[in-house]
C-alpha cells in the first residue's frame, strides 16, 4: 500500500507563504498554496504604481511561475473564506481542503482605527487595485482642474493629503510632489501643477517613528525642500468626500486624501480562536505555531512574536521570510521523525526608506545614514528582492528613463473615475 503523504496546506502567496513553498526541500509532502490572487506581488513598489512610477505587471509575477520548479507544489486560485483548526479544514471558493500543517500567510489588511466608513473617501494602499485606483483618482484631479474655471476649485482638486507619517506615507507624498512638480508640470496648459499642495499628517509629534530622530528629521527636511507640508501632531476626527477634519479642528478640503496610517491582520486569524493583539495578529508560540495547535503555523504580518529584545517582530517582507524558512525546517525535521521545534529568532537586517529621486534614509546596524548614499542602497536592495528577472530589468529601466528624463511611464488612465 502506498504510503501517506503528508498534506501541507499554505495559506497565501505573498512574501510568507512564497517563500515557505520556495525554501521547503522535502519531496515527500504535498504541499498546496492558496491565493485568491494569481499573482505574488511586491508591496514594497506599490506606491511606485499609484504615483505613476511603474506599470503593475512591473511588481508582481505570476505565482504559478515562480512555483513551476517545484513538482510537489500545486496552486489554488482562490478565496480562503474560513478555517476550521478543530476539523483540520479549510473553506472557500465551495471547497473544502484538508490538511496535516496549515501555515497561514494571510497578510494584513488597511485598518481605519475602527472607523471602516473612512474608508470610501480615503483609500489605503495594499493590492495593485488600490495602487491603480490611486493614481486613475489623482491623475483625474488633475485633469478635472484643468477643465474648472474656478481657482478655488482648481486648488482643491491639486491638493493631496496623506494620512500616516510612516514609511508608505513619506513614499507617497514625496513622490506626488516629484509628480507634479516635475512631470505634470509640463503636461498642463491653464493650470499650474507645480502649485499642487501635498500634504502629509501624522498624528505622533513626527513622521517616521520606528526611525532615529536624526534621520527622521533628515526625511522631514527634505519633504519640506520638495514642497511637502509636513504636519505633526494632527490627529484625524473625521473623513469625509474631499476633506479630512482634525480634533484641532481644522479642516483640508482636498481632491485626493490617502490613507497609509494603520494595518490590521486578515480578519480570517479570528476563525483560530488563539490569542489576538489589537490588530488581530495571532499572538503564536516561539516556534510560530498556534497555541493549542501544533499543526498550524501563523507567519508574516498576521503574527505576534516578541524577538529577544523583547519587541514585536515588525510586518516587513524580512520578517515574513525568515518566519516561513524557520516553519519550513521544522516541519522537514519532524515529517523526517526527528521533531526539533525551536524558537524563532528574527535578524533585524535594518530598515529604510525613500523620499524622493537620489533621497532615503537608511538604518542598517550601527549604520545611520541618509540622502544619496541611501537612496542607492535602497535601489539596489529593492531590485534583489524583487522577484523575477524580467521585472527586475524592466524596473531598472523604467528608474533610469524616469531619473534622467523626468518623466514617468505610467500616466495612462484606465478604468472608470
Ligand atoms: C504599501 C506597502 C509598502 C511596504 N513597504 C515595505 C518595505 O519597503 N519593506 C518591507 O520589508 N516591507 C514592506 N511592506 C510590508 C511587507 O509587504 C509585508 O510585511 C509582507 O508583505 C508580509 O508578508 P505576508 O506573507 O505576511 O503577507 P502578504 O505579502 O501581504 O501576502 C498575503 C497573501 O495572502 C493573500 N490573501 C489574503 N487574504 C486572502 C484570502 N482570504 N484568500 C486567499 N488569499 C488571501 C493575498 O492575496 C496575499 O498574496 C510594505 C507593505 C505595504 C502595504
Amino acid at each position: 500500500m502506498a504510503e501517506k503523504r503528508t498534506r501541507i496546506v499554505v495559506l497565501g502567496g505573498g512574501f510568507g507563504g512564497l517563500t515557505f513553498c520556495r525554501s521547503f526541500r522535502l519531496p515527500d509532502a504535498d504541499i498546496l498554496l492558496v491565493d485568491r490572487h494569481n499573482h505574488h506581488l511586491f508591496q514594497p513598489l506599490l506606491y511606485q504604481v499609484a504615483t505613476a512610477g511603474l506599470s503593475a505587471s512591473e511588481i508582481a509575477q505570476p505565482i504559478r511561475s515562480i512555483l513551476r520548479d517545484k513538482p510537489n507544489v500545486r496552486v489554488h486560485l482562490g478565496e480562503v473564506e474560513s478555517l476550521r483548526p478543530a476539523e483540520r479544514q479549510v473553506v472557500g471558493n465551495g471547497r473544502t481542503l484538508e490538511y496535516d500543517y496549515l501555515i497561514v500567510a494571510l497578510g494584513g489588511q488597511t485598518g481605519y482605527f475602527g472607523h471602516p466608513e473612512w474608508e470610501a473617501f480615503a483609500p489605503g494602499l495594499k493590492s495593485l487595485e488600490d495602487a491603480q485606483r490611486i493614481r486613475r483618482d489623482v491623475l483625474m484631479a488633475f485633469e478635472r482642474a484643468e477643465n474648472s474655471e474656478d481657482p478655488v476649485e482648481q486648488q482643491r482638486l491639486m491638493t493631496v493629503v496623506v494620512v500616516g507619517g510612516g514609511p508608505t506615507g513619506v513614499e507617497l507624498a514625496g513622490a506626488f510632489a516629484e509628480l507634479a512638480r516635475h512631470v505634470l508640470n509640463r503636461d498642463f496648459r491653464r493650470i499650474d501643477p507645480a502649485r499642487a499642495r501635498i500634504v502629509l499628517v501624522e498624528g505622533a509629534p513626527r513622521i517616521l517613528g520606528t526611525f532615529p530622530q536624526h534621520l527622521a528629521d533628515d526625511a522631514a527636511a527634505t519633504l519640506e525642500k520638495m514642497g511637502v507640508e509636513v504636519r505633526c501632531g494632527l490627529r484625524v476626527r473625521d473623513i469625509r468626500s474631499g476633506v479630512v477634519e482634525f480634533h484641532s479642528g481644522e479642516r483640508i478640503e482636498a481632491g485626493n486624501i490617502l490613507w497609509a496610517a494603520g494595518v490590521n491582520a486578515s480578519p480570517l486569524t479570528r476563525d483560530l480562536g488563539a490569542p489576538m493583539d489589537r490588530t488581530g495578529r495571532v499572538l503564536v508560540n516561539p516556534d510560530l505555531s498556534v497555541p493549542g495547535h501544533p499543526e498550524i503555523f501563523v507567519i508574516g504580518d498576521a503574527a505576534a512574536i516578541a524577538d529577544a529584545s523583547g519587541q514585536f517582530v515588525p510586518g516587513v517582507s524580512p520578517a515574513a521570510m525568515q518566519q516561513a524558512t524557520h516553519v519550513a525546517r521544522q516541519l522537514e525535521d519532524e515529517i523526517s521523525g526527528r521533531p526539533n521545534r525551536r524558537p524563532f529568532r528574527y535578524w533585524n537586517k535594518g530598515s529604510m526608506a525613500t523620499i524622493g529621486r537620489s533621497a532615503a534614509i537608511a538604518k542598517i546596524g550601527p549604520l545611520e545614514f541618509s540622502g544619496y548614499p541611501a537612496w542607492l542602497a535602497w535601489l539596489f536592495v529593492h531590485l534583489v528582492f524583487l522577484v523575477g528577472l524580467r521585472n527586475r530589468i524592466a524596473v531598472l529601466g523604467q528608474w533610469f528613463y524616469s531619473y534622467v528624463m523626468y518623466r514617468r511611464g505610467a500616466r495612462i488612465i484606465t478604468g472608470k473615475a
